[in-house]
């Protein structure tokens, strides 16, 4: 690293590198390829015999008894306020830092969700801060294992429990991590998991659900299948072209076609894990001497999976530069670096529903001005990691 500052690139300097580096990026395998055209030629390009298998795969890997695949990760989490038999009137307590699809699935049934803050440091929702929310109409509780982090799901349990609430665990940012030596999977009632490609493993779309309640793994079958109780390959080994629906359900299913790729994938996921964890030491011995920016706190006992590098710009000692300059200045660096997430309650189509306004969540709202996502993906080379942090540096020390 240099020690005079560098000419940065928004105002005309060499560019650390020419082409920009994604925050995240799918890994595709030449086996993946082998295994999705082999279903292509084979009879059932959906719900066939490749769902089941992806299924048991994914239980396996997070010891969970049951997996349940999905369209995509919302449709996961619309299929556990389903399973969990949440309607109107019912209130689900959700982070405020999280994606919108995180309270979005309580209003698809019809609930309301209600916003807790977050802690400083982690940006995971803050237990201390749930029990005042609880109202007699609260049924759930869904946790968001944020950046890869999970939560302090011994504490989340013992709130559960204590008000007779279920509780969730959008697992969406944690694949592969743990919590005491517990795979998240396990954490919670229901956990949720997406397969969109900037995720730990993909499926292009995908998702699932897992749990060790064989009735709402059952629930969550009808549900991404229109409510019908037997699906055509039932039907099809049966004899059989009778069906009935018993309940409304929706097309949730996940193809053959994509679940052969789940399955291929999956095999990489320990490696690819680590990967991200050797990436994220990286950053953080670098960024450890830096003045300027704060990494988010791991909290001891927790497995993180850095389904994103999360770093806080510490804008009190940073002159008069705010969030917006970094990402462009970073961004004129050939760092593709984003910004996760805008608080949900601070949506316009929230504000409007529910009324939610800013100084709802203090905690996520001064967060959510200092937070940036740097890449981090599996095959990140070591030169990219290196960009990242020269870049990071020579942004920093021109802003002193
Ligand atoms: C990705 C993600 C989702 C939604 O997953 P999709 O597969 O894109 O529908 C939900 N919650 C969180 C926290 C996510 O990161």
């Amino acid at each position: 690293m240099k020690t005079h500052p560098e000419k940065l690139a928004l105002l005309g300097g060499a560019p650390v590198r020419e082409q920009l580096l994604p925050y995240g990026k799918q890994h595709i395998t030449q086996d993946d390829i082998n295994a999705v055209t082999s279903v292509l030629t084979s009879d059932w390009l959906t719900t066939g015999p490749k769902v089941a298998e992806f299924e048991q795969a994914f239980a396996t890997t997070v010891k969970a008894e049951h997996a349940v695949a999905v369209s995509n990760g919302t449709a996961a989490l619309h299929a556990a306020m389903y399973a969990l038999g949440i309607q109107k009137g019912d209130e689900v307590i959700v982070p405020a830092i999280t994606f919108a699809a995180t309270a979005n699935c309580v209003v698809f049934e019809g609930g309301k969700p209600v916003f807790a803050d977050v802690e400083a440091d982690t940006l995971l929702i803050d237990a201390q801060k749930i029990e005042a929310l609880i109202t007699p109409r609260t049924k759930a509780i869904i946790a968001v294992d944020y950046a890869g982090q999970p939560c302090d799901y011994r504490r989340l349990r013992e709130i559960a429990e204590q008000n007779h609430l279920f509780l969730v665990d959008d697992s969406c940012h944690a694949l592969g991590g743990k919590y005491h030596e517990q795979p998240v999977g396990t954490l919670a009632d229901l956990n949720t998991f997406s397969f969109h490609p900037v995720k730990h493993i993909t499926t292009g779309e995908g998702g699932m659900i897992t749990t060790d309640d064989e009735n709402l793994a059952k629930k969550m079958r009808l549900f991404r299948a229109h409510g019908i109780a037997t699906d055509h390959r039932e039907r099809e080994l049966k004899g059989s072209w009778i069906y009935e629906m018993i309940d409304l359900g929706y097309n949730y299913r996940l193809t053959d076609i994509q679940c052969a790729l789940g399955i291929s994938q999956i095999k990489n996921l320990q490696a690819w894990v680590q990967r991200r964890r050797d990436i994220a030491n990286e950053y953080s011995d670098a960024f450890r001497q830096l003045p300027g920016i704060t990494p988010l706190a791991v909290r001891k006992g927790n497995f993180h999976a850095f389904h994103l590098y999360v770093i806080r710009l510490n804008l009190g000692t940073l002159k008069a530069y705010d969030r917006a300059f970094f990402f462009r200045a970073l961004r004129a660096e050939g760092i593709g670096v984003n910004v996760h997430y805008v608080p949900v309650h601070l949506h316009p189509y929230y504000q409007t529903l529910l009324g939610t306004k800013k100084g709802d969540c203090p905690v996520a709202e001064s967060a959510y001005e200092c937070i940036l996502s740097l890449p981090v993906f599996p095959q990140m080379t070591s030169d990219d990691v290196r960009d990242v942090i020269h870049a990071v540096d020579k942004v920093m020390r021109a802003c002193q």
